[in-house]
């Protein structure tokens, strides 16, 4: 019998908790056209879930940094960028709290159905358009 690895991709996912957002979209060259709606979703951590989260990249860069030990010159580089990168982005992410995990809206311009960028959490997002390249402005409908 095949057993097949864990998405840990999908468990992490698991543990946030998905909240649904109603967003405008509006040309950022072209105001004079109609604003347009569409949907995101954000991910958010407690405390617990943000320090599992740092703990767990922190691990997985500490790990590189060890097996970069035993790869010849190379090692003088990856050693100390390595460690220095595990307590940044853990660091980093231990003061993430909140996450857009993309989402998909309507083109002002051409009218198509595209897809929102995954990105770091604000009150607006900047993205593009997959079809017409229009460069858009995301704000959140409160
Ligand atoms: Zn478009």
């Amino acid at each position: 019998m095949l057993v097949r690895p864990p998405d840990l991709r999908y468990k992490i996912d698991i543990m946030a908790t998905r909240t649904s957002f109603k967003v405008t979209i509006e040309s950022r060259d072209n105001r004079s056209l109609t604003k347009t709606f569409g949907e995101l979703t954000r991910l958010e951590w407690n405390a617990q879930e943000k320090l599992r989260n740092a703990a767990r990249i922190f691990l997985i860069l500490l790990g590189a940094m060890v097996v970069s030990i035993f790869i010849p010159m190379l090692h003088f580089i990856l050693v100390p960028t390595l460690l220095i990168a595990s307590f940044v982005v853990a660091l980093d992410k231990l003061k993430e709290a909140a996450r857009n995990d993309g989402g998909s809206a309507e083109c002002p311009k051409c009218h198509a159905t595209f897809v929102i960028q995954k990105s770091k959490w604000s009150d607006k997002f900047h993205d593009t358009c997959n079809h017409c390249r229009e460069d858009l402005e995301i704000h959140l409908v409160r």
